[in-house]
């Protein structure tokens, strides 16, 4: 609902001219467009984000099985020539962590505020963390250690740019 100019009556949206005093309205409807898409895009995370955030989260998914099964064939080397690495249980929580923040990310792949992803930089942090360690033979997890700083930070800096964007408009 709009207001007439003149009159001050209540008249159609649509309305060019006053139902009640007949006087020119000016139009408003741009305006008013821009501001809904305005609101739109800080109520919606843009799709390009969502859709990533789905296909790396269900990716860390089944990559955490795979490390956790290379973790026990390590783990199990490890036991049996007695080496003294632990890249075994490190191995266990990076994909663990892989498995916690995958979910997060596909779970709250929708959401405007930044919690989930300053949760997913924790977490692929602290993977990150657990891998600097004596990985031993197992070489792998210094791969899966930056690929979760990759994940972790790059998300984190990206919905920081989409919320810096929305509030601009
Ligand atoms: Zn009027």
């Amino acid at each position: 609902m709009k207001y007439c100019i003149k009159c001050g009556k209540q008249i159609p949206v649509e309305a060019e001219f006053c139902t009640y005093c007949g006087a020119k309205q000016e139009l408003q409807t741009s305006d008013d467009s821009i501001s809904e898409n305005a609101q739109k895009s800080q109520k919606n995370m843009p799709s390009g984000i969502k859709t990533t955030k789905l296909v790396i989260g269900i990716l860390m998914i089944i990559l955490s099985v795979f490390i956790g099964l290379q973790s026990l064939m390590v783990g199990l080397g490890d036991t049996v020539t007695a080496n003294g690495h632990q890249s075994g249980s490190q191995g266990i929580f990076v994909g663990l962590l892989f498995l916690g923040a995958g979910i997060v990310y596909i779970v709250t792949r929708k959401q405007i505020k930044m919690g989930a992803d300053i949760a997913g930089v924790i977490i692929m942090l602290l993977s990150w963390l657990i891998a600097q360690g004596d990985v031993g033979e197992f070489t792998d997890l210094l791969i899966y250690a930056w690929m979760s700083f990759i994940i972790g930070v790059g998300f984190f800096v990206w919905h920081l740019l989409i919320n810096r964007k929305a509030k601009k408009q």
